[in-house]
Protein backbone atom coordinates (compact mmCIF):
# COMPACT_ATOMS: atom_id res chain seq x y z
CA UNK A 1 0.00 0.00 0.00
CA UNK A 2 1.55 3.28 -1.32
CA UNK A 3 -0.73 5.59 0.67
CA UNK A 4 -0.41 5.45 4.63
CA UNK A 5 -2.44 8.95 5.08
CA UNK A 6 -5.70 7.69 7.16
CA UNK A 7 -7.73 10.33 5.52
CA UNK A 8 -7.32 8.03 1.76
CA UNK A 9 -8.09 4.80 3.18
CA UNK A 10 -11.64 6.16 5.45
CA UNK A 11 -13.07 8.12 2.18
CA UNK A 12 -15.37 5.74 1.06
CA UNK A 13 -18.89 7.84 0.37
CA UNK A 14 -19.51 9.43 -2.83
CA UNK A 15 -20.12 13.09 -2.78
CA UNK A 16 -18.85 15.65 -3.90
CA UNK A 17 -15.86 16.41 -1.71
CA UNK A 18 -15.15 12.77 -1.51
CA UNK A 19 -14.89 12.28 -4.62
CA UNK A 20 -12.21 14.50 -5.32
CA UNK A 21 -10.25 12.91 -2.51
CA UNK A 22 -11.26 9.42 -3.60
CA UNK A 23 -9.84 10.23 -6.99
CA UNK A 24 -6.23 11.06 -5.88
CA UNK A 25 -4.53 8.00 -4.33
CA UNK A 26 -4.62 6.49 -7.55
CA UNK A 27 -3.09 9.48 -8.99
CA UNK A 28 -0.63 9.85 -6.41
CA UNK A 29 -0.14 5.57 -6.59
CA UNK A 30 1.22 6.29 -10.09
CA UNK A 31 3.01 9.02 -9.30
CA UNK A 32 5.01 7.27 -6.37
CA UNK A 33 5.50 4.85 -8.90
CA UNK A 34 7.00 6.70 -11.58
CA UNK A 35 8.94 8.10 -8.66
CA UNK A 36 10.88 5.46 -7.72
CA UNK A 37 12.12 4.57 -11.07
CA UNK A 38 13.40 8.31 -11.24
CA UNK A 39 15.15 7.56 -7.88
CA UNK A 40 16.75 4.55 -8.68
CA UNK A 41 17.88 5.87 -12.14
CA UNK A 42 19.08 9.67 -10.29
CA UNK A 43 20.70 7.10 -7.71
CA UNK A 44 22.75 4.59 -10.69
CA UNK A 45 24.00 8.21 -11.90
CA UNK A 46 25.24 9.45 -8.38
CA UNK A 47 27.03 6.45 -8.23
CA UNK A 48 28.69 7.05 -12.12
CA UNK A 49 29.85 10.85 -10.64
CA UNK A 50 31.44 9.12 -7.53
CA UNK A 51 33.51 6.92 -9.71
CA UNK A 52 34.17 9.41 -12.75
CA UNK A 53 35.47 12.06 -9.70
CA UNK A 54 37.52 9.20 -8.22
CA UNK A 55 39.12 7.96 -11.36
CA UNK A 56 39.66 11.08 -12.59
CA UNK A 57 40.92 12.46 -8.94
CA UNK A 58 38.80 15.86 -8.60
CA UNK A 59 36.80 17.39 -6.19
CA UNK A 60 34.20 19.01 -8.58
CA UNK A 61 31.05 19.06 -7.39
CA UNK A 62 28.22 16.73 -8.85
CA UNK A 63 26.63 19.93 -10.06
CA UNK A 64 29.70 21.02 -11.28
CA UNK A 65 30.70 17.75 -13.36
CA UNK A 66 26.76 17.52 -14.64
CA UNK A 67 27.19 20.67 -16.09
CA UNK A 68 29.82 20.53 -18.14
CA UNK A 69 29.13 16.97 -19.36
CA UNK A 70 25.48 18.33 -20.50
CA UNK A 71 27.03 21.84 -21.89
CA UNK A 72 29.22 20.30 -23.93
CA UNK A 73 29.44 17.20 -26.92
CA UNK A 74 33.61 17.14 -26.61
CA UNK A 75 34.76 13.77 -24.44
CA UNK A 76 37.86 15.65 -24.28
CA UNK A 77 37.34 19.36 -23.32
CA UNK A 78 34.33 17.60 -21.07
CA UNK A 79 37.61 15.82 -18.64
CA UNK A 80 39.91 19.26 -19.01
CA UNK A 81 37.28 21.13 -17.80
CA UNK A 82 36.52 18.98 -14.59
CA UNK A 83 39.90 17.96 -13.80
CA UNK A 84 40.96 22.15 -14.05
CA UNK A 85 38.08 24.16 -12.75
CA UNK A 86 38.38 28.04 -12.72
CA UNK A 87 35.68 29.17 -10.69
CA UNK A 88 35.84 33.03 -11.56
CA UNK A 89 34.46 35.80 -9.30
CA UNK A 90 34.27 38.47 -11.71
CA UNK A 91 30.58 39.15 -11.96
CA UNK A 92 29.01 42.16 -11.24
CA UNK A 93 27.65 42.06 -7.95
CA UNK A 94 23.86 43.39 -9.65
CA UNK A 95 23.67 40.09 -11.45
CA UNK A 96 23.61 38.67 -7.83
CA UNK A 97 21.52 40.90 -6.18
CA UNK A 98 18.67 40.54 -8.65
CA UNK A 99 18.52 37.06 -8.16
CA UNK A 100 18.40 37.55 -4.39
CA UNK A 101 15.77 40.55 -4.67
CA UNK A 102 13.58 38.24 -6.51
CA UNK A 103 13.53 35.21 -4.63
CA UNK A 104 12.98 37.16 -0.94
CA UNK A 105 10.46 38.66 -2.52
CA UNK A 106 8.64 35.53 -3.58
CA UNK A 107 9.68 33.65 0.15
CA UNK A 108 7.59 36.90 1.57
CA UNK A 109 5.04 36.00 -0.50
CA UNK A 110 4.67 32.47 -0.16
CA UNK A 111 5.02 33.07 3.75
CA UNK A 112 2.04 35.43 3.71
CA UNK A 113 -0.47 33.25 1.88
CA UNK A 114 0.64 29.94 2.65
CA UNK A 115 2.25 30.23 6.02
CA UNK A 116 0.34 27.64 8.04
CA UNK A 117 0.40 24.81 5.72
CA UNK A 118 4.06 25.37 4.65
CA UNK A 119 7.66 24.72 5.09
CA UNK A 120 9.63 26.77 3.15
CA UNK A 121 13.28 26.32 2.22
CA UNK A 122 16.10 28.45 -0.06
CA UNK A 123 19.08 26.96 -1.34
CA UNK A 124 18.25 23.71 -0.72
CA UNK A 125 20.51 21.54 -1.69
CA UNK A 126 19.62 18.29 -3.95
CA UNK A 127 21.82 15.52 -5.72
CA UNK A 128 23.34 17.86 -8.58
CA UNK A 129 22.63 21.17 -7.42
CA UNK A 130 20.87 24.09 -5.54
CA UNK A 131 17.16 24.68 -5.38
CA UNK A 132 16.45 28.68 -5.12
CA UNK A 133 13.42 27.98 -3.01
CA UNK A 134 11.93 24.43 -2.08
CA UNK A 135 8.24 24.56 -0.44
CA UNK A 136 7.17 21.35 1.47
CA UNK A 137 3.72 20.61 3.23
CA UNK A 138 2.39 17.45 4.80
CA UNK A 139 -1.12 18.10 3.58
CA UNK A 140 -0.75 14.76 1.88
CA UNK A 141 1.86 12.24 3.13
CA UNK A 142 3.35 9.58 0.41
CA UNK A 143 5.35 6.53 1.67
CA UNK A 144 8.73 7.90 0.08
CA UNK A 145 8.55 11.68 1.45
CA UNK A 146 6.79 14.83 2.15
CA UNK A 147 5.41 16.58 -1.07
CA UNK A 148 7.51 19.51 -2.16
CA UNK A 149 6.98 22.21 -4.74
CA UNK A 150 10.28 23.50 -6.77
CA UNK A 151 11.17 27.06 -7.32
CA UNK A 152 13.52 27.81 -9.97
CA UNK A 153 14.10 31.80 -10.34
CA UNK A 154 15.88 33.10 -13.64
CA UNK A 155 16.40 36.77 -13.32
CA UNK A 156 18.30 37.51 -16.09
CA UNK A 157 17.55 36.51 -20.07
CA UNK A 158 20.21 33.69 -19.99
CA UNK A 159 18.49 30.08 -19.15
CA UNK A 160 20.69 26.62 -18.78
CA UNK A 161 17.42 24.02 -20.11
CA UNK A 162 19.87 21.02 -18.98
CA UNK A 163 19.47 22.80 -15.56
CA UNK A 164 15.96 22.90 -15.59
CA UNK A 165 15.95 18.99 -16.47
CA UNK A 166 18.39 18.23 -13.76
CA UNK A 167 16.80 19.62 -11.30
CA UNK A 168 13.30 17.89 -12.48
CA UNK A 169 15.52 14.36 -11.83
CA UNK A 170 14.35 15.56 -7.91
CA UNK A 171 11.58 17.17 -8.30
CA UNK A 172 7.91 16.90 -8.22
CA UNK A 173 6.82 20.07 -9.57
CA UNK A 174 9.42 22.52 -10.65
CA UNK A 175 7.92 25.99 -11.41
CA UNK A 176 10.05 28.08 -13.68
CA UNK A 177 9.75 32.07 -12.80
CA UNK A 178 11.71 33.94 -15.28
CA UNK A 179 11.45 37.60 -14.57
CA UNK A 180 12.43 39.09 -17.57
CA UNK A 181 9.43 37.51 -19.72
CA UNK A 182 6.85 37.09 -16.62
CA UNK A 183 6.73 33.57 -17.00
CA UNK A 184 5.51 31.32 -14.76
CA UNK A 185 5.61 27.61 -15.52
CA UNK A 186 5.09 24.84 -13.79
CA UNK A 187 6.60 21.74 -15.06
CA UNK A 188 5.28 18.38 -13.49
CA UNK A 189 7.83 15.33 -12.91
CA UNK A 190 5.46 12.76 -13.45
CA UNK A 191 4.56 14.00 -17.28
CA UNK A 192 8.00 13.80 -18.57
CA UNK A 193 8.81 10.60 -16.17
CA UNK A 194 10.20 8.82 -19.62
CA UNK A 195 11.63 11.22 -21.30
CA UNK A 196 13.77 12.15 -17.95
CA UNK A 197 14.92 8.73 -17.23
CA UNK A 198 15.98 8.31 -20.95
CA UNK A 199 18.29 11.51 -20.30
CA UNK A 200 19.42 10.29 -17.18
CA UNK A 201 20.67 7.10 -18.59
CA UNK A 202 22.07 8.49 -22.01
CA UNK A 203 24.42 10.95 -19.02
CA UNK A 204 25.50 7.80 -17.63
CA UNK A 205 26.92 6.62 -20.78
CA UNK A 206 28.59 9.72 -21.49
CA UNK A 207 30.24 9.80 -18.05
CA UNK A 208 31.77 6.23 -19.04
CA UNK A 209 33.22 7.57 -22.11
CA UNK A 210 34.51 10.29 -20.31
CA UNK A 211 36.26 7.29 -18.19
CA UNK A 212 38.33 6.07 -21.42
CA UNK A 213 41.60 6.73 -22.29
CA UNK A 214 41.72 7.94 -26.00
CA UNK A 215 39.17 10.75 -25.48
CA UNK A 216 37.64 11.81 -28.59
CA UNK A 217 37.46 15.48 -30.10
CA UNK A 218 34.22 16.91 -30.96
CA UNK A 219 34.88 20.11 -32.78
CA UNK A 220 32.30 22.87 -32.33
CA UNK A 221 31.28 26.85 -31.17
CA UNK A 222 32.88 25.00 -27.70
CA UNK A 223 35.88 24.77 -29.15
CA UNK A 224 36.07 28.90 -28.55
CA UNK A 225 38.15 29.71 -24.93
CA UNK A 226 39.03 25.88 -24.67
CA UNK A 227 41.76 25.21 -22.66
CA UNK A 228 42.51 21.55 -23.40
CA UNK A 229 45.62 20.93 -25.01
CA UNK A 230 43.96 20.58 -28.16
CA UNK A 231 44.90 21.73 -31.95
CA UNK A 232 41.72 22.97 -32.37
CA UNK A 233 41.54 25.74 -29.90
CA UNK A 234 40.42 28.90 -30.97
CA UNK A 235 40.98 32.41 -28.72
CA UNK A 236 37.98 33.84 -27.79
CA UNK A 237 37.92 37.96 -26.47
CA UNK A 238 36.82 38.84 -23.22
CA UNK A 239 33.71 40.07 -22.21
CA UNK A 240 33.33 42.22 -19.61
CA UNK A 241 30.23 41.38 -17.14
CA UNK A 242 28.92 44.21 -16.36
CA UNK A 243 24.84 44.22 -15.40
CA UNK A 244 22.52 46.73 -17.50
CA UNK A 245 19.35 47.05 -15.12
CA UNK A 246 16.19 48.78 -16.20
CA UNK A 247 14.93 49.55 -12.67
CA UNK A 248 11.21 50.48 -13.33
CA UNK A 249 10.86 47.53 -15.92
CA UNK A 250 12.71 45.12 -13.23
CA UNK A 251 10.53 46.61 -10.35
CA UNK A 252 7.27 45.47 -12.79
CA UNK A 253 8.42 42.22 -13.79
CA UNK A 254 8.90 41.07 -10.37
CA UNK A 255 5.70 42.11 -8.62
CA UNK A 256 4.30 40.48 -12.08
CA UNK A 257 5.65 37.24 -11.30
CA UNK A 258 5.39 37.09 -7.43
CA UNK A 259 1.98 37.41 -8.05
CA UNK A 260 1.85 34.76 -10.70
CA UNK A 261 3.56 32.30 -8.28
CA UNK A 262 1.16 32.54 -5.87
CA UNK A 263 -1.32 32.07 -8.01
CA UNK A 264 0.13 28.81 -9.66
CA UNK A 265 1.28 27.54 -6.24
CA UNK A 266 -2.68 27.77 -5.02
CA UNK A 267 -3.91 26.37 -8.26
CA UNK A 268 -1.14 23.04 -8.00
CA UNK A 269 -1.59 22.67 -4.45
CA UNK A 270 -5.66 22.41 -5.13
CA UNK A 271 -4.84 19.82 -7.72
CA UNK A 272 -3.54 17.53 -4.04
S1 LIG B 1 39.47 22.45 -28.89
FE1 LIG B 1 37.51 21.66 -29.49
S2 LIG B 1 37.88 19.58 -30.17
FE2 LIG B 1 39.68 20.22 -29.01
S3 LIG B 1 39.28 19.51 -26.95
FE3 LIG B 1 38.57 21.61 -27.04
S4 LIG B 1 36.40 21.43 -27.57
FE4 LIG B 1 37.34 19.47 -28.02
Amino acid sequence: MIIKDPRFQQEKTPGPKSQNIVAHPNKIENIAVTKSEIDLANQELVNCIDSLRSNLGTRASNAKILSIVHGCPCPMKCVNDITHINYSNDIDRLYVERHEYVKKKIIDAIQLNFSRSTTIKSEHKINNGTLDIVILYDKIILNYHEKSICIEIKSGRSIDLFQIERYLYESYVLIVVRVPTRDVVPIHQANITEELIAGINSTIKKLDLLNENNLLKVQGEWCKGCTANCEFSKKVSKNNHIARLEFEEFFKNVSNVTDKTIQVLKEEMFKI
